[in-house]
């Protein structure tokens, strides 16, 4: 099988890494030459654009930061998608708005293409380590043409539902995400003000009503956790401003069904202050101290 491979950025080299240690013919493209020459270092097929990745492909997986990058790479103008050939897949894992995934599989589908959407659940860890979750929008048999390509990069293959419901189910982890990671800030920082010991206070939560994936595994106050980004200066982990990106599309796709997230929305604008205050680079768990008590 020939894959076609767009995005070699920092989850999609590895990715693609894991896509030629499977034994696939992956012909790559990305705006950025150093990444290039890694991708040939790893045995991929480097392409001086993103139309050359796409002869004789049968896969396209496309590994992109926004939905903008999706909607140009194969919309409008200058989109590509009539450069493939009727029957190709594509797996769209960038998180991007669910319209626009609907979107763009609605034109692929006018040209008698499959798409799904695949955003993925885990970190550059577990793209290195091909431990990745995949959320998929799409039919079955759609799902089931993705699942050998899926299932070299990723340890769980989850079908959420038709076209963009995989990326309405990582808005949703995503979004409670953010609420959790400022809700156990606050408890920590309140603690704090009244001379607890953070370390201590965790341990209490932890075996108590107040346990959370958060409070266990990413610790956002330093010395509590030597795993966690808080004991490396919030270095590497999940950025504030992607976390800023997810809970805005989270919020995008609330308004458009009505749907009320005013938990999700509080913690979109605590991140987006947080990202203002040029924090945006930072582990997103740097938050906390966002939350420090001041002194009256
Ligand atoms: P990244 O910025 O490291 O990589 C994106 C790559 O796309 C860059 O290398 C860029 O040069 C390339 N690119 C942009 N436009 C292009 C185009 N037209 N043609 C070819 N290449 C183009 O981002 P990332 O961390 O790899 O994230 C990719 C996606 O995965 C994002 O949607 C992000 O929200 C999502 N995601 C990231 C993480 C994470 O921990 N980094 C985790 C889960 C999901």
């Amino acid at each position: 099988m020939n894959i076609a491979f767009i995005g070699l950025g920092n989850m999609g080299l590895p990715m693609a890494r894991n896509l030629v240690t499977a034994g696939f013919q992956v012909k790559g493209f990305d705006l950025s030459a150093p990444v290039l020459e890694a991708f040939a270092a790893a045995g991929g097929t480097p392409c001086a654009c993103a139309a050359d990745t796409l002869q004789s492909a049968d896969v396209v997986v496309t590994m992109l930061p926004a939905s903008r990058h999706v909607q140009s790479l194969w919309l409008g103008a200058n989109g590509l998608l009539h450069r493939l050939q009727p029957g190709t897949l594509l797996i769209d894992s960038s998180t991007i708005g669910a319209t626009v995934a609907r979107e763009v599989a609605s034109a692929a589908a006018a040209l008698g293409l499959d798409m799904v959407d695949a955003p993925v659940s885990g970190g550059t860890a577990s793209a290195e380590a091909g431990t990745l979750t995949f959320m998929v929008g799409g039919t079955p048999e759609q799902l089931e043409r993705a699942r050998p390509v899926l299932e070299s990069m990723g340890q769980r293959v989850l079908h959420a539902g038709g076209i963009g419901a995989g990326q309405v189910a990582k808005a949703c982890n995503n979004m409670l995400l953010g609420i959790i990671m400022a809700g156990s800030s606050e408890a920590l920082q309140l603690g704090i003000s009244h001379g607890l010991d953070p370390k201590v206070l965790s341990d209490i939560i932890g075996v108590s009503t107040g346990a959370n994936w958060v409070l266990s595994n990413y610790n956002p106050c330093p010395g509590t956790l030597d795993t966690a980004p808080s004991a490396r200066g919030y270095s590497g982990g999940f950025a504030t401003d992607l976390m800023l990106k997810d809970l805005g599309l989270a919020v995008e796709a609330a308004t458009n069904t009505g749907a009320i997230v005013p938990m999700g929305s509080a913690a979109r604008n605590l991140f987006a202050m947080h990202s203002a205050a040029g924090q945006g680079k930072l582990d997103c768990s740097s938050v906390f101290h966002l939350l420090a008590a001041r002194t009256s």
